[in-house]
């Protein structure tokens, strides 16, 4: 059996395998698609101490640093059963079962879509999901963003201080932000919101121009002029093949300590699937080396 395995080999995963197999433990790491998000991104600008790199760059990277140590690397394989009997037990898709003292869940998440025409077509080429990170690329430009939720207004008034003009796009009649963030929102001069009305499509030639939208009101149409449009209605975290196993949020994060425990004994959690407060490579690269150590831990004492 391994010592640690890791399921998940974006930033977290990556980083939990290498302190790990420092550790001369027998480590193993399945991951569905190495590298994670991280391969559906263009420019990285706030991974610190790398000026700017590119998304498959840094993720060649990531699986070369791995590959330097003795780590089990098992790509393209999908996890769908955790069972904890003596040893931790992992089913994979293709019916393997690979057995394990602690493992390390670093299955990341995925931004919730809106699913409308232009939305796939134009992603990184106006359509963004993260402010942190692309927001810069819209300096002095009008910008829209779908969702009123606490996301969302985040994201609209971060981009207001960035971007000439923010247009929120909220399908309820109300925004769901809390009341200090939509106080916040409303005192800004540069910021327009649209309530009860529904995204229809994003518009463009080789990159976005626009945006439509149906007030549900009048069942009206409108398109504005704009060149990027940041989806923020929710970020799935991919943990439903672990229903009825360890502790989850509401939204279906993993619930983890400051060790990166789970609420299985041997069982550790990081990056984006977790209830971590921000998600972000280097967040999530710092608190996949915390459940590496965290596992570590565990081993000496158990
Ligand atoms: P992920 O990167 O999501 O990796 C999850 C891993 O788990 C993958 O290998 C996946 O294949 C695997 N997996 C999932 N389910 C299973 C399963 N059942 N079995 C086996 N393997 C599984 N952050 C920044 O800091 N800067 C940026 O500029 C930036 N830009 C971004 C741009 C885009 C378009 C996106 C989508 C995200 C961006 N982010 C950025 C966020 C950043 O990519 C994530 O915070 C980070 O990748 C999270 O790392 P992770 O390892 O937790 O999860």
């Amino acid at each position: 059996p391994f010592d640690v395995l890791v399921v998940g080999g974006g930033p977290a995963g990556a980083s939990a395998a290498i302190y790990a197999a420092r550790k001369g433990i027998r480590t193993g790491i399945v991951a569905e698609r190495f590298g994670g998000q991280v391969m559906d991104t263009l420019g990285i600008e706030n991974f610190i101490s790398v000026k700017q790199t590119e998304g498959p760059k840094l993720a060649a990277s990531l699986e070369e640093h791995v590959k330097e140590y003795a780590v089990d690397v098992m790509n393209l394989q999908r996890a769908k059963r955790l069972e904890k009997k003596d040893l931790i037990e992992i089913e994979l898709e293709n019916g393997a079962v690979l057995k394990s003292k602690t493992v390390i869940l670093s299955t990341g998440a995925r931004w919730r879509n809106v699913g409308v025409p232009g939305e796939a077509e134009f992603k990184n080429k106006g359509v963004a999901y993260c402010p942190h990170c692309d927001g810069p690329l819209f300096t002095g430009k009008h910008v829209a963003v779908i969702g009123g939720g606490n996301s969302g207004i985040e994201a609209a008034i971060d981009l207001a201080g960035i971007v000439k003009h923010v247009t929120v796009i909220e399908f309820a009649p109300e925004l769901k932000a809390d009341s200090v963030l939509q106080d916040r929102l409303y005192s800004l001069p540069n910021v327009t919101v649209f309530k009860n009305a529904q995204t229809k499509e994003i518009t463009g030639t080789d990159k976005v121009n626009g945006i439509t939208y149906i007030d549900r009101e009048t069942g009206a149409e409108h398109h504005i002029e704009l060149q990027g449009v940041f989806v923020q209605i929710g970020l799935v975290p991919n943990t439903d093949w672990l229903d009825g196993t360890i502790e989850r949020t509401r939204m279906g994060e993993i619930v983890v300590d400051k060790h990166g425990a789970t609420t299985i004994p041997g069982v550790f959690a990081a990056g984006d699937c977790t209830d971590s407060a921000y998600k972000q490579i280097i967040i999530s690269m710092g608190s996949g080396a915390t459940a590496a150590l965290g596992a570590f831990d565990y081993l000496i004492r158990n």
